[in-house]
């Protein structure tokens, strides 16, 4: 049976009732893990008023800022889960960022500004979270990251954000490879596109819905909630022999070769 009681997960990537973490939170919570939740900060705390009010219902015993992109902020997080749990059993980097231009206009002129941004915080940072998990996680762990398709095969608009899912990618397989000695595995969701806020910034997202609709096994493209219950399932002793593997919950559209 699905069972994470006893576990501490810290999620990361909640915005809003539409992310993707939030389903996963959800789903974890409804397995029994104990819930840790960190959010970005803006400087008029909207956000975070926000984000404490829709996870209110799960009663997160953390409840931190960490924008990837400051390593304070970054420490700090690790050092609340560290003061307040101990040890850390699941890790949920449910987050990416790219320019909006960068994500509808032609791929060749993207800036070098955009393209540091988009691989600093949607690639880089799972290696920061991982690097301040690792010493937390000593019973093992499990570590789950979100990608997309767009990260292996030419997707339109997708643009940067595809490199810097390819770059994801391969860190889950070093990640896995480095600390699996640790029994920390790795693993990556490649999600259908749902529409949230950060796929509302690649352009043609509902284009891309429909598409998917119309070409997928199921004919459909998947939930947060079934995002929310792979990831629950990786984080669980029913996935043990499982790391470095980039698992699809898409409905089946990746197997599709013509449309
Ligand atoms: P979302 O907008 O709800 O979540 C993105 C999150 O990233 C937000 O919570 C935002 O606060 C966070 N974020 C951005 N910059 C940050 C920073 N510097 N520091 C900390 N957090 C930061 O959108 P989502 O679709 O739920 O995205 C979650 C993940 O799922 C992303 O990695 C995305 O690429 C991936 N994904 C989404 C889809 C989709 O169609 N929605 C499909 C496959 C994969």
């Amino acid at each position: 049976m699905l069972n994470l009681t006893g576990k501490n997960a810290l999620v990361t990537g909640i915005a809003n009732n539409r992310s993707i973490a939030w389903g996963i939170a959800q789903q974890l919570h409804k397995a029994g893990a104990n819930i840790g939740v960190t959010y970005l900060p803006d400087d008029k705390g909207r956000l975070e008023k926000k984000v404490a009010e829709l996870v209110e219902p799960l009663q997160p015993s953390l409840f931190v800022p960490c924008n990837v992109q400051d390593e304070a902020q970054v420490q700090a997080a690790f050092e609340a889960v560290k003061g307040k749990w101990g040890k850390l059993d699941i890790l949920i980097h449910c987050l990416a960022f790219a320019n909006k231009d960068d994500l509808t206009g032609s791929f060749v002129n993207t800036s070098r500004e955009g393209f540091a941004t988009a691989l600093e915080i949607s690639a880089y940072s799972l290696l920061k979270l991982c690097a301040g998990a690792k010493p937390l996680m000593t019973e093992g762990g499990s570590v789950v990251t979100l990608t997309y398709l767009g990260g292996v095969k030419v997707i339109p608009n997708y643009n940067v954000m595809g490199i810097a899912k390819a770059a994801l990618e391969m860190n889950v397989r070093y990640l896995a490879s480095e600390l699996g000695p640790q029994n920390i595995r790795v693993n990556a969701i490649s999600a259908g596109p749902i529409r949230t806020l950060a796929s509302s910034a690649v352009g043609g997202i509902l284009d891309m819905i429909h598409h998917v609709e119309t070409v997928a096994p199921l004919r459909r493209t998947v939930t947060q909630t079934e995002v929310g219950n792979t990831a629950a399932f990786l984080c669980s002793d029913l996935a043990s022999g499982i790391t470095g593997q980039i698992l699809y919950v898409d409905a089946g559209y990746e197997i599709m070769g013509m449309s």
